[in-house]
């Protein structure tokens, strides 16, 4: 596995494969490596002749307020694991490479970056969008892997490669979940043993969406309600929201009748999970 840290040196080295006549996958991540980000790269493999993996906690995807001091990091981990799915490079720039002195451009979805987490973590989507695009221009790839686990994230990925005539397929990986229903998060690792018991109540609130939608229940209120008592319920929680939208546009609707997203924003203690599920899948 190569291990490649210059953003010069990812562009030849990029652009020497694909004169190769290589398919190149990337999986953009931000590190602390767990089983959702090998899925993608298990996807990536399947999917393109090398693999791309980029490491890269990205600070301007933070608010003054959020953790990107202490986001955990574990570069010697994350290069082990790379390495045993089989990724051929490891792109792992310097925020000082990145955003060199002067920096100032930046990309931003008008209406999809305001919805959601959009709207407690302002700014939050530019931060992505631009760094993002940045990757997609070093790392030249013809397809790039993301988890449906960060699904307006994905929303917003697809909706800027269409609207800037990107040629990448975008490719969603379901979300990966701990045996007791927990989506695996980075973030998971900031949890106490009760705080991440309380934190079940995501899961289990999904899956009550589902149960509902089976019995025949399709006013978004009513939803709304009971899934706000489950986390509720729990100690150290908090919502950020409870989010019943159309696939594409996030915008928020009353009554389900068509595919609907359920996204969740709960803050557990002091930290921020999201996780959602997909009701009326297919319709
Ligand atoms: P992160 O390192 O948290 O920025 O995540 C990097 C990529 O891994 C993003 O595309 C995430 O959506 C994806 N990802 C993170 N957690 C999961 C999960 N539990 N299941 C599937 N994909 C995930």
């Amino acid at each position: 596995m190569e291990i490649i840290d210059n953003i010069h040196e990812m562009q030849s080295r990029s652009e020497a494969l694909k004169m190769a006549g290589h398919s190149v996958a990337l999986v953009p991540t931000m590190g602390f490596f767990h089983e959702g980000h090998l899925e993608l790269m298990r996807v990536g493999k399947i999917h393109a002749d090398d693999l791309v993996v980029s490491i890269f906690v990205n600070p301007m995807q933070f608010g003054p307020s959020e953790d990107y001091a202490e986001y955990p990091r574990d570069m010697d981990s994350d290069l082990e694991k790379a390495e045993r799915v089989g990724t051929g490079i490891v792109f792992c720039p310097t925020a000082e490479q990145m955003y060199p002195d002067g920096f100032q451009t930046k990309i931003g979805a008008e209406k999809l970056s305001g919805r959601l987490c959009g709207i407690s973590r302002p700014g939050h989507f530019d931060g992505v969008l631009t760094v993002v695009a940045k990757l997609f221009h070093i790392t030249k790839p013809h397809l790039a892997i993301f988890g449906q686990k960060d699904y307006q994230q994905l929303t917003i990925i697809s909706r800027m490669v269409k609207d800037l005539n990107m040629d990448i397929r975008i490719v969603g990986v379901p979300v990966v979940r701990e045996p007791d229903g927990i989506a695996m998060s980075s973030r998971n690792s900031y949890l106490s043993p009760d705080e991440r018991k309380s934190a079940l109540c995501m899961k289990q609130s999904l899956d009550l969406a589902g149960e509902m939608y089976a019995r025949g229940e399709r006013r978004v209120p009513e939803m709304r309600a009971a899934l706000e008592r489950i986390i509720l319920d729990q100690p150290f929680t908090e919502i950020d929201y409870v989010s019943f939208c159309h696939p594409t546009t996030l915008e928020e609707v009353e009554v389900i009748d068509g595919e609907t997203v359920l996204a969740l924003a709960v803050m557990v203690g002091k930290t921020r999970l999201i996780d959602n599920c997909i009701i009326a899948k297919g319709q």
